[in-house]
C-alpha cells in the first residue's frame, strides 16, 4: 500500500489496485492504516485537490508542498499564499547584479505582476554576475532583455518596463503608486541617496520596501526590510548606520561603509547569495509566510571568514515617518 501512496491516487484509487489482490480488503482499512502511519509520522498529509489543480500550475507543484509543509496541511492557507503571489505587484528599482537575481526568484515563484525600472545597457563586464543576461544581449537595455527572459521562466507574467532611473519622489509616485512591495536594487544616484527617496514615498503610502543590499569583494550585505508602522523607516536606518560606524569591529565597518558605494568587485555566488536572500524576503513580504530575515535590520556577511554581523535599525524619536516605532 505505501508504494501507492503518491497525490494523484485517491483512497478510491488504492482501495480498487489492492482489492483484486486482497480479496478480504475494505476501504476502511486502507483508511485506518493511513490514519496509524500518519500518527506515527511515518507519512505526513498534503492536499491536491482538484479545485487547487486548476488553480495552481503544475510549475508550481513543489512550492505548493513547501507551503503546504508550512502551514501543517491547511490548504486554504497555501491558496491564500498563491493569490498573493499571483495578485500582488512588486516593483524592482535596478536590474544589475542583484536585481536579476531577484527578478529571476520572483518570477520563478510565480509572481505575476512586475514593474522594472532600469536604464542601464549590457556590457560585457556585468555577465559574470548578472543572471538574466548573456553574450548576444551586450548593448541591448537591461529591461527589455529581463523581460523577455523573465517571461520564458513565467508565461503567465504581466511586466512593465520603465527604461529610467528614480531620482526623485515625484518619480517615485508615477512607477511605484501601484507596488505592493517595493525592492531597491539600483546605486543611482546611490544606494544611500535612493533609499531615502523611496522611504519617503513608500513610508506614508504604506508600502514595505527593501532597500535590497548589496555586495563588495568578499562580503554582502541583506536588507534593510521595512514595513511601514512595524518597523523604523530608512532614514531612521541611515541615522542608526552613521552612529554605530564608529563602535564596530575594522572589518564590518568596511562592509557596512561598502554597501553604500558603487562599483563593487563580486563574484557570481555572492551576487546570487545577496539576491536570493532580498528575493526569500521579498516572498515573505508578498506571502505572510514568516519573518523576513532583515525586517527592520541590516545583516552583513564576510565570505572569507565566513562571520555575520547585524545591525538593527532604531527609530528616531524626532522622526516625522516612524518616531518611536521599533521592531
Ligand atoms: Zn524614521
Amino acid at each position: 500500500m505505501v508504494k501507492l501512496l503518491h497525490y494523484f491516487h485517491t483512497i478510491e484509487y488504492i482501495y480498487r489496485s489492492l482489492r483484486s489482490k486482497y480479496l478480504d480488503l475494505y476501504k476502511e482499512n486502507i483508511n485506518e492504516t493511513l490514519k496509524i502511519l500518519l500518527e506515527d509520522n511515518i507519512i505526513i498529509k498534503t492536499y491536491y485537490t482538484e479545485k487547487i489543480q486548476n488553480k495552481i500550475p503544475v510549475i508550481y507543484d513543489r512550492e505548493r508542498l513547501f507551503f503546504n509543509n508550512i502551514y501543517n496541511d491547511e490548504y486554504c492557507i497555501t491558496n491564500n499564499a498563491f493569490k498573493n503571489i499571483f495578485t500582488k505587484k512588486v516593483t524592482i528599482i535596478g536590474l544589475g547584479g542583484i536585481g536579476s537575481w531577484v527578478a529571476q526568484s520572483l518570477a520563478m515563484s510565480g509572481v505575476r505582476n512586475i514593474n522594472l525600472i532600469d536604464s542601464d545597457k549590457i556590457e560585457y563586464s556585468n555577465l559574470n554576475r548578472q543572471v538574466l543576461y548573456n553574450t548576444s544581449d551586450v548593448g541591448k537595455l537591461k529591461v527589455f532583455v529581463a523581460k523577455d527572459k523573465l517571461k520564458k521562466i513565467n508565461p503567465y507574467l504581466s511586466i512593465n518596463c520603465f527604461n529610467t532611473i528614480i531620482s526623485d519622489v515625484s518619480d517615485m509616485k508615477k512607477y511605484c503608486y501601484d507596488s505592493d512591495v517595493v525592492i531597491s536594487c539600483a546605486d543611482e544616484p546611490s544606494t544611500k541617496d535612493l533609499g531615502i527617496i523611496i522611504s519617503k514615498y513608500c513610508y506614508p503610502n504604506n508600502i514595505p520596501y527593501i532597500i535590497g543590499g548589496g555586495y563588495s569583494a568578499h562580503t554582502g550585505s541583506l536588507g534593510i526590510t521595512i514595513i511601514p508602522n512595524k518597523t523604523p523607516c530608512f532614514e531612521c536606518y541611515v541615522a542608526t548606520h552613521d552612529k554605530n560606524i564608529n563602535n564596530i569591529e575594522k572589518d564590518f565597518k568596511v562592509i557596512m561603509e561598502s554597501t553604500f558605494s558603487k562599483n563593487n568587485g563580486s563574484l557570481s555566488a555572492i551576487s546570487g547569495f545577496v539576491g536570493n536572500h532580498i528575493s526569500l524576503d521579498a516572498l515573505k513580504l508578498i506571502t505572510g509566510f514568516g519573518k523576513p530575515y532583515t525586517l527592520g535590520k541590516f545583516i552583513d556577511f564576510d565570505f572569507l571568514k565566513n562571520t555575520w554581523n547585524s545591525v538593527s535599525a532604531i527609530s528616531q524619536t524626532n522622526c516625522i515617518y516612524c518616531g518611536g516605532i521599533n521592531v
